[in-house]
């Protein structure tokens, strides 16, 4: 089958692209381990050298590459910037803090003299999702090439031209050729992929589903991997809140990209004493937000990526309608060949609902009404999931207190949206996957993290 780039603005098909023969895929990992052979032993300046002239280039094409994240899956031009923005400086992140971050650590112990290096693995299969196509992948591949690595592309089929672009920029930037590649191949490549021996492991930003196929395949040839996966972010509104912030802050989180974020806040907890001002502002937040074409400068909301996708998404709501939610926003689709969904609220969100249980990556909230901060607290960590969490409390003390003992995430804000940044580290508990990106964890994730002892 062939890979096609789908406008989700209106169907159309804007390119279609011939997936690689096995022939060729096997040649260019081949080539992979070529390029390793030499990368690896080259300095970390020569290596930032090149990293800062991408940040460069990424900044030069950042309308470019808007546009493209635009037409292939919908994300809103501004948006789509702001994306090659935080591209760009996690470039300039690693560049700047790599040889810091991977420099000798000598720990005493019984020989004359112990340390610890970090030497690279080699060749690194990443498998990336269509929601951030640049973000996702650069946050691993600067990381990745910093600390030595070579690294191939499996991107996800619907955006084979945001993955042809990101090897455009490495070469252009001046890497060694094949430090990084990209493989146009469809899923059922992988395992193949996975199984030869110059892969020496695996990251996957994408669905729980996806996860658990590639960990399985990894596991069974004693391969490392890093698991990214889906959320159903709780945040929390106390009885203290502050709630005009909450609501504005809830409605930005639950629609970013869309909806289509693994960290977009996805159930709103809110407690008994405040939830119908919560509910109204949320609301009036939620339905200000303008949806239009992607490529108008003036659109905060854009079609979801795939068509396929709005449907499955609009059968969770429907399902969880006929189950006792109660829908007092959106919900419905307009006729047409395009991919919008209209922002949607549903409320009454009992244990049980797909609202409740499953993963709603669109923009749909979840409101869940408790009576206490107690019940609050156990509703949020009533979930197959684990990436991040928020609280909204005017007292700060008490607020950080449940972020950081209370509730089961990789992250929790305090009265603010979760959001990753290349300082801190990023990656889920339970079925959120695990292993971490970004900051000196993420750097640590594909290095064989050695010990070196002289008697
Ligand atoms: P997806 O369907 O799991 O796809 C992600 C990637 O995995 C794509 O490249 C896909 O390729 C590939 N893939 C799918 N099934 C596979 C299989 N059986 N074997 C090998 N590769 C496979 O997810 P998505 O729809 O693109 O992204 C949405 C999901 O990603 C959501 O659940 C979201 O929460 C999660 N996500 C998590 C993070 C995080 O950092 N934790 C970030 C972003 C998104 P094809 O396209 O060719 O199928």
């Amino acid at each position: 089958m062939s890979i096609e780039s789908v406008n989700p603005l209106n169907g159309e098909v804007v390119r279609t692209y011939q997936p690689y023969p096995a022939e060729l895929v096997t040649r260019k990992i081949r080539q992979s381990h070529q390029a390793f052979l030499s990368w690896k032993n080259t300095s970390f300046s020569d290596r930032a050298f090149c990293m800062t002239r991408m940040s460069d280039i990424l900044r030069k094409r950042k309308h470019e590459l808007a546009k493209l994240m635009a037409v292939e899956m919908g994300k809103p031009i501004k948006a789509g910037e702001g994306e090659i923005e935080k591209c760009a400086l996690v470039c300039e992140y690693y560049a700047k803090n790599a040889e810091e971050f991977l420099a000798r650590e000598t720990v005493p112990s019984s020989a004359a003299r112990s340390y610890i290096t970090f030497n690279p693995l080699g060749v690194v299969l990443a498998i990336m999702p269509w929601n951030f196509p640049f973000w996702q992948t650069f946050r691993f591949l600067a990381p990745g090439l910093m600390a030595g690595n070579c690294c191939l592309l499996k991107h996800a089929s619907n955006v084979p031209g945001c993955a042809i672009a990101t090897e455009e920029i490495i070469k252009e930037a001046g890497f060694p050729d094949r430090v990084f590649q990209t493989l146009l191949v469809e899923s059922s490549a992988v395992e193949k992929i996975i199984e030869n021996p110059v892969i020496k492991a695996v990251t996957l930003t994408g669905s729980t589903e996806a996860g658990m196929k590639v960990a399985q395949k990894a596991a069974s040839l004693i391969k490392k991997v890093v698991l990214e996966l889906g959320g159903s972010d709780p945040y929390l509104v106390l009885k203290d809140a502050d709630v005009p912030l909450a609501a504005a802050t809830c409605a930005e989180s639950r629609l970013i990209n869309s909806g289509q974020s693994c960290i977009a806040a996805k159930r709103f907890i809110v407690v008994k004493e405040v939830a119908e001002e919560f509910i109204r502002l949320f609301k009036e937040e939620m339905q200000s937000k303008n949806m239009g074409n992607p490529l108008d400068e003036a659109t905060a909301l854009g079609p979801m990526a795939k068509k396929e996708l709005r449907d499955q998404l609009h059968a969770q709501v429907t399902r969880s309608i006929d189950q006792g939610a109660e829908c007092i926003l959106g919900g419905q689709i307009s006729p047409g060949s395009h991919a919008f969904y209209p922002p949607t609220i549903l409320i009454n969100v009992k244990k049980g609902m797909p609202a409740y249980e499953e993963e709603m990556f669109g923009p749909v909230a979840s409101v869940i009404t408790v009576s206490d901060e107690e019940e609050a607290i156990q509703v949020a960590n009533d979930t197959s999931f684990g990436l991040g969490s928020a609280v909204f409390t005017t007292d700060i003390e008490r607020g950080e207190e449940i972020a950081a003992s209370r509730l089961n995430s990789g992250c929790s804000f305090v009265n603010d949206y979760v959001k990753s940044t290349p300082e801190l580290p990023f990656g889920g508990v339970n079925q959120s996957g695990f292993g971490r990106e970004l900051g000196t964890y993420g750097i640590k994730e594909f290095v064989n993290i050695k010990t070196v002892y002289i008697k």
